[in-house]
């Protein structure tokens, strides 16, 4: 089709060089908003068809200024990995090499990458060796996929079988989860039909952890079948949940716990950290992302379930048309069939990082958000609402002003800063408050940059008080 394919990929390689290039000093937020871009793309359905080199050209033209700085430095709006260069050019190469990643026989290669990269995960996680890892497109797809195993698992040792039956006339299922659980498992509760609101939630601390005790106490009087979801990583705090006591007591109900752990469970990857989620190893599942702390392209996402047998019979594929044998199959680990060889980015960015390289990185990233903390939490009328013990900082603006407005100031704060451009943080909702939340988690941030982003926040809360003020 395309004749010219290696100048193709020239022009693709400048300009995401030139992107790059320039991400540490073009601003954080797009230039141009949604209806904006709406107006630029909505263009009639073409009837004939253009080179190549000649749509990519568009598409570049189409995107101008509607292009978020994800990948700056000071970028530290949600929780948002800054896809490296190993990653995305690994993820490049998935691309052109075409590689359905179903089936071990199909694409031995793609999945005996997958395989090793699956090793290399339960090895800087510390999590059990046996377990299997289903690669996925993000931590809610990862939450759903280990969600679904445990709740196979559950219901067949009460003697029902949820994959061949379904779920009507089936023992119910408990859920128990913290109050502040990630909105993403409530989605993957109602995907397998158990519910978003047929919960039972155990009240949490000021960090948003479970209270010491609350978890035994919620699940001492129920009976049957029982998943528990517990949290690495409050996407607020980034506290931990107390996993020694809340494993200790799931077990002694024979209950399913799962862990989500979509950023914080990278804690562990980094020694002096590893006692933040101590006791989470002991849980039956975990769900974890790769767009995030591991810094790979979009989309990547590890299911990791211990009993690699209730992992396959939830999720495996049987299609007559696939080779079989006793081998993993990538597709029998996650919820699609054709899929992208997701493997190829996560192991090209363990390799490129090394165990030492992804420790070096969480831990600075760590000392960042308390050096972040630190300036900001200076100011008269700022406060830090939760302790820094990860690479989250809640802030509160306005402590000396009546809460509605202190919100409304809040949002103004929020909104100077993102069109000053300097760098990018979002807000929250959280404990009554409108607070700034600041992931720091991207690749490239110095200390230079917290102290810039620190100084451009609240020379931007200033501006907003001085305008109440007149
Ligand atoms: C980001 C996040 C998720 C969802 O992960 P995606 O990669 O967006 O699918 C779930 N739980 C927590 C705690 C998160 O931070």
């Amino acid at each position: 089709m395309t004749s010219d394919l290696p100048a193709l990929l020239r022009d693709v390689a400048q300009l995401a060089a030139e992107f790059r290039a320039k991400s540490a000093e073009t601003p954080h937020a797009p230039r141009r908003s949604y209806a904006e871009m709406r107006a630029a793309f909505a263009l009639p359905l073409p009837e004939r068809g253009a080179p190549a080199r000649q749509v990519i050209a568009e598409l570049a033209e189409l995107v101008e200024g509607g292009l978020a700085n994800m990948v700056g430095p000071r970028f530290f709006g949600w929780v948002i990995g800054a896809t490296e260069p190993a990653g995305m050019a690994a993820d490049w190469l998935a691309a052109a090499w075409g590689q359905n990643t179903g089936n071990a026989h199909a694409t031995p290669a793609s999945s005996a990458c997958e395989e090793t990269a699956a090793r290399w995960l339960l090895e800087l996680l510390a999590l059990p060796l046996e377990s299997s890892v289903g690669f996925v497109t993000g931590a809610t797809i990862a939450n759903f996929t280990c969600l679904a195993a445990a709740r196979g698992e559950v219901l067949r040792r009460a003697g029902w079988d949820v994959e061949a039956d379904g779920l009507f006339g089936a023992p119910p299922v408990h859920v128990v989860l913290g109050e502040e659980a990630h909105s993403t498992v409530f989605s993957g509760l109602r995907y397998l039909g158990l519910g978003a609101k047929r919960v039972v939630t155990v009240p949490v601390d000021e960090q948003g952890r479970m209270q010491r005790g609350a978890f035994a106490r919620a699940i001492a009087h129920l009976d049957g079948p029982i998943i528990a979801i517990a949290q690495a990583g409050h996407i607020n705090s980034g506290a931990f949940d107390p996993f020694e006591e809340i494993a200790e007591a799931a077990h002694a109900k024979n209950a399913w716990l799962h862990v989500d752990g979509a950023f914080g469970l990278w804690a562990r990857a980094c020694p002096e950290l590893t006692h933040l989620g101590h006791g989470l190893e002991l849980a039956d599942s975990w769900g974890v992302d790769g767009h995030k702390w591991l810094q790979t392209p979009h989309d990547s996402g590890y299911a990791i379930v211990r009993d690699a047998e209730a992992h396959r019979r939830a999720m495996v594929i049987a299609a007559s048309y696939l080779p079989e044998g006793k081998e993993r199959h990538p597709a029998d680990y996650a919820p699609e069939l054709s899929r992208r060889a997701r493997g190829f980015p996560t192991w090209a960015m363990i390799r490129a990082l090394g165990r030492e390289g992804i420790a070096d990185m969480v831990r600075r990233h760590c000392a960042q958000a308390r050096r972040m903390a630190e300036r900001l939490g200076a100011e008269r009328d700022v406060e830090i609402m939760n302790d820094v013990v990860l690479n989250q900082v809640a802030v509160r603006l306005g402590t000396d002003v009546d809460g509605a407005e202190a919100d409304a100031l809040t949002d103004l704060a929020i909104a100077r800063v993102q069109r000053e451009g300097v760098c990018f943080v979002g807000g929250a909702n959280w404990r009554g408050r409108r607070i700034i939340r600041i992931s720091v988690i991207g690749a490239n941030t110095t200390d230079e940059d917290i102290d810039r982003s620190a100084e451009a926040i609240l020379s931007a809360w200033r501006a907003e008080r001085r305008d109440r003020a007149r």
